[in-house]
């Protein structure tokens, strides 16, 4: 089926002939023409799906299609971290290429002022975090009251990052009469009550079942002791030849670890989380996308919405604690049809984590047989310095000099600010933009109560 046949104009069929697309995604194919109609949408849809397109497209041609008046926004697209923005901005302009819409992005840690020129500017489609969002409101840089059309972007993800009351505070700006589209991965009673509250008798459309993970994606296990796990992963990405893998970790400071220890296993790596510099996570992400580096070692959190094509290789190091972000994070590979292998190391102490995984999958992850690795000797104990890795923001380079090789850790690194500071869900405050405003503790997930109960 081509996409013209969904009713959209030439200006974006050839936008997308140009980018290789031929097909419209399920997701596209449902969702492009109920837009297009002026429905209210409820989307299941994880990323990878070509949700983005899915509201992109449609949300471009009608405002073409309308007349401006005015400089302000006549869209907004809410998204829960900088990256998925700077993406789904970056998807905005490609699509929109040849057509006189405008578009502005605004994210916490960088300046406010570029943003607040371009919204003088005059903006057609806002793409723009919470926190942010909420700073120009208040100091009057950005008018929301014109918005026609308000697409709440992984409100799963929002919601268990504490952003409901900043959501709530930005509905209160906009305007009564408006076309709403919600996109989920996952339902959970928070998410209808939000749907029920926010839309207006939607459009139902789920692409994929519900809670279970992207079809191409090939999963399994591999059982291993936590102290093998390094050895191990070195092992299958050197024997595997693997150039391109992600890399999950449960904290900050577990991140900049490893990515140090694959770097001293010579595999070029850099690490992205929550505590580098925004520069510092779009410096890697790009090295990253360009091959310059193999691997990319990530939290939960910084690494949601990362849109990497046809990403072969995602290994879970450490399971989450929140099932539901196991499907998020194996969503990184077979994007858009492509097909990727994902594999998590499960130690003994994440059995639970892994049975709540597979409850929720409906079926059990195949387990592969341990290769033969040379075992891992024991390291000196080192710590990461409180809140910075000591390499600066700089990435990792695969060399590393003797000397550094296991050093023992200075004073000052032992510093525990950061250290063990969980990133992944749930819900922790995270760097300015992404912090909810709420000062009400976020709510614990039930997985989170029962560990600590234990
Ligand atoms: P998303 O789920 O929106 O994050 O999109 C996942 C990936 O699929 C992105 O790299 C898109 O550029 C890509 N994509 C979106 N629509 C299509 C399509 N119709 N054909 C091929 N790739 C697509």
């Amino acid at each position: 089926m081509p996409f013209s046949s969904l009713g959209l104009i030439p200006e974006l069929t050839h936008a997308l002939a140009e980018r290789g697309y031929t097909q419209p995604t399920p997701i596209q194919s449902r969702v492009v023409p109920e837009i297009l109609a002026g429905r209210d949408i409820l989307a299941g849809a994880q990323t990878g799906t070509g949700k983005t397109a899915g509201f992109t497209l449609p949300i471009l041609q009608l405002l073409h299609l309308r007349p401006r008046a005015g400089k302000a926004p006549r869209a907004l697209v809410l998204v829960p971290t900088r990256e998925l923005a700077a993406q789904v901005s970056e998807s905005v302009r490609s699509y929109g290429k040849n057509l006189q819409l405008r578009t502005a992005v605004l994210f916490g840690g960088v300046s406010i002022n570029p943003q607040i020129e371009a919204l003088k500017h005059g903006v057609d489609i806002l793409v723009a975090t919470p926190g942010r969002l909420l700073d120009h409101a208040q100091q009057g840089s950005v008018d929301l009251s014109r918005v026609q059309i308000f697409v709440l972007d992984e409100a799963d993800r929002m919601l268990d990052m504490g952003f409901i009351a900043d959501i709530r505070r930005v509905i209160k700006l906009l305007p009564q009469q408006r076309q709403n589209l919600m996109f989920s991965a996952t339902y959970s009673q928070d998410i209808r009550r939000l749907a029920q509250s926010l839309l207006h008798d939607p459009v139902q459309i789920d692409v994929a079942p519900r809670n279970t993970a992207v079809q191409t994606v090939e999963q399994r296990i591999f059982r291993v002791p936590k102290d093998q796990k390094r050895a191990l992963l070195s092992h299958l990405i050197h024997e595997g030849g693997w150039q391109q893998v992600l890399v999950f970790t449960r904290t900050k400071h577990g991140a900049n670890r490893l990515a140090r220890q694959l770097a001293e296993d010579g595999i070029e790596t850099a690490a992205i989380h929550g505590n580098k510099s925004q520069s510092a996570r779009t410096q890697a992400l790009a090295a990253f996308k360009q091959a310059k580096v193999r691997a990319l070692v990530a939290t939960e959190v910084a690494s949601r919405g990362l849109d990497i094509k046809e990403l072969p290789h995602v290994v879970n190091y450490e399971l989450p604690n929140v099932p539901e972000d196991y499907v998020h994070r194996i969503g990184r590979t077979g994007r858009a049809g492509a097909s990727g292998e994902a594999i998590s190391l499960v130690s003994p102490e994440e059995e639970d984590l892994l049975k709540d995984i597979e409850r929720l999958l409906r079926k059990p992850i195949p387990e592969s047989a341990l290769p033969r690795f040379a075992p891992a000797r024991p390291q000196p104990k080192s710590h990461d310095g409180p809140g910075k890795d000591h390499r600066k923001d700089a990435h990792v380079s695969g060399a590393r000099s003797p000397r550094e090789r296991g050093a023992p850790a200075r004073a000052h690194e032992r510093a525990q600010r950061d250290s063990h500071t969980k990133e992944s869900s749930p819900r922790q405050p995270r760097a300015r933009d992404a912090t909810p405003r709420s000062h009400a503790t976020p709510k614990r997930s039930r997985r989170n109560r029962r560990y600590r109960a234990r």
